[in-house]
């Protein structure tokens, strides 16, 4: 039975939004109170095709391909409806999700950021010419990919949409979004402002809700798609990797981390406390993959970071995301929970609980997914909730003798996503900086991004970057066209391989 005034998300496929051709639907609970928030329609692989179908018929036959200023005027008045919508947009993100309403915020403005920053490069999608001899030259030409399929989990939805949306059309490409099964319902709302736009042909951008398994699977190896970008968890971009490998498609993936805060003792050491701890995302209930969970500190100050980060860590007020002063949400679902506490429960084995490693259930926070911020000290570099990611708000504090051993204990896991280095010494930082193998490394800070400067993955972290032109250029093929001339006196001239 649907519950009266529930809104329901459908997919939105060749300009239309249509219901999935079964019957299927998902519902979409708030994760701070267990409220039912909204229905999503639930797609089967026949809704995938016809996606993946209008969007070749698009790319194919209209003139998005070639248009370049009619792409940047798109992303322009998309990036400034998108901003426009945050007192809206934000709280649904907030209920789907459960982070912060502030975060939430500052997703849909680092969405519209990003956009906008696609759009000022959409006219400036630049090759390169060469001159190869008297009578030959090359034109080097980038050219969109052509349909993409572009696969998102459900940790921050809009901004890891956006990141990969925006590059995409800006060189021309056409799309096909999958949303996480989790959160939907705000990427719906920025659909609708996509069809708003009429700069943007009908069929260029398609939206399916579905499960990964079926419409994921079939969106990564649709023989039509030629190239997936996708961000999610790292065995979840192995199998995407092996799928796309029998039609030999390009990949771009955006995986998991295990991200070293690494603590010399002349930081500024509140200042590296504080921002240590918010690396750790513990915000988002440590539900973000650059999140800082390994803490590595100096043998000569662990036991005053453990007394003042511990301090810091059990004043972190829990609550639900859209509460006012909430400064930790809860947890995506109840299966996250179980998840992070089955983790606690094997942190105690190995290491030494500081603060939190339990359920919060005081009041109305027992309806939702609440977990008290934790802190695991004298944490063995090899220990599972060192290597594995957690994707709650559990963070392990693991010390160091020297500079050396620093940057061996930062390496020591299959993550390379990112790194931060809280020292005075700027010949230390860069040292430390050149050696840690990891894609972002933050001297001094955690966690700023920028649509103008690359990321991503080293190591089992992912492949290919996001933002910056890297980040454009991902979403397009390099062609070469020769030319060979004809000499003044109309003779052809000869080239290796005639
Ligand atoms: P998953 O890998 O489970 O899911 C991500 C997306 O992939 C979802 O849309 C999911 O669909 C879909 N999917 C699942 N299985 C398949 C499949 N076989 N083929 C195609 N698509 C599939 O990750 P989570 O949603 O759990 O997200 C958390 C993970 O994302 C963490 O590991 C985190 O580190 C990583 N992440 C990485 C980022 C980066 O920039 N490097 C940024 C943010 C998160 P469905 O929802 O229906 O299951």
């Amino acid at each position: 039975m649907i519950a009266e005034g529930v809104k329901t998300y459908r997919n939105y496929i060749g300009g239309e939004w249509r219901e999935a051709s079964g019957n299927g639907r998902l519902e979409v609970h708030d994760p701070a109170n267990g409220e039912l928030v909204y229905y999503a329609t639930n797609s089967t692989v026949e809704d995938a095709r016809a996606a993946v179908a209008a969007a070749k018929q698009a790319f194919e036959h209209s003139d998005w391909a070639d248009n370049a200023v009619a792409r940047a005027k798109a992303l322009y008045k998309l990036a400034e409806a998108l901003r426009g919508s945050v007192d809206w947009l934000a709280p649904l993100l907030t209920r789907e999700g459960g982070k912060p309403l502030a975060i939430s915020r500052a997703e849909v403005m680092r969405g519209a950021d990003a956009l906008e920053y696609y759009a000022g490069l959409a006219r400036n999608v630049y090759g390169r010419s060469i001159n190869l001899g008297p009578n030959e030259m090359a034109i080097l030409m980038r050219e969109p990919i052509g349909v993409v399929s572009i696969i998102v989990p459900w940790n921050m939805a809009l901004s890891l949409l956006t990141r990969s949306l925006a590059p995409a059309l800006a060189t021309g490409n056409a799309v096909v979004v999958k949303p996480a099964s989790l959160t939907p319902g705000a990427t719906a709302e920025f659909i609708q402002m996509i069809d708003d736009i009429p700069e943007i042909p009908k069929g260029i951008v398609n939206f399916v809700i579905g499960p990964g398994g079926s419409v994921g699977s079939e969106l990564v190896k649709h023989p039509d798609v030629e190239m997936i970008s996708f961000t999610g968890d790292t065995s979840t971009g192995k199998e995407v990797m092996r799928m796309a490998a029998d039609g030999l498609k390009k990949v771009s993936l955006e995986l998991g981390g295990k991200s070293p805060s690494i603590i010399f003792p002349d930081a500024d050491f509140n200042r590296a406390v504080r921002s240590a701890l918010s690396g750790a995302s513990l915000w988002h209930a440590g539900q973000v993959c650059v999140a800082g969970t390994r803490i590595l500190v100096q043998e000569s100050v662990h036991d005053r970071f453990i007394e003042q980060a511990s301090k810091a860590a059990r004043e972190l007020r829990v609550g639900p995301g859209l509460q006012k002063g909430t400064q930790v949400g809860p947890v995506i679902n109840e299966g996250q929970l179980r998840r992070v506490l089955d983790y606690v429960d094997v942190g105690k084995r190995e290491a030494e609980l500081v603060v939190g490693g339990e359920r919060v259930t005081e009041g109305e926070l027992g309806k939702g997914y609440f977990m008290a911020p934790t802190v695991f000290d004298r944490v063995p570099v090899d220990a599972k909730i060192a290597q594995e990611e957690i994707f709650g708000p559990v963070v392990s504090v693991l010390s160091f003798k020297d500079e050396e051993e620093a940057c061996e204990v930062a390496n020591a896991t299959v993550y390379g996503l990112a790194a931060a280095v809280y020292t005075s010494d700027i010949n230390k930082a860069m040292r430390v900086a050149k050696k840690v193998r990891s894609g972002m490394v933050w001297i001094n800070t955690f966690g700023r991004l920028y649509p103008n400067a690359e990321m991503g993955g080293f190591k089992q972290s992912g492949l290919g970057r996001s933002y910056g032109l890297e980040g454009l250029y991902e979403f397009t093929e390099m062609k070469h066209i020769n030319i060979q001339l004809q000499d003044a006196g109309g003779g052809r001239a000869s080239g290796v391989g005639e």
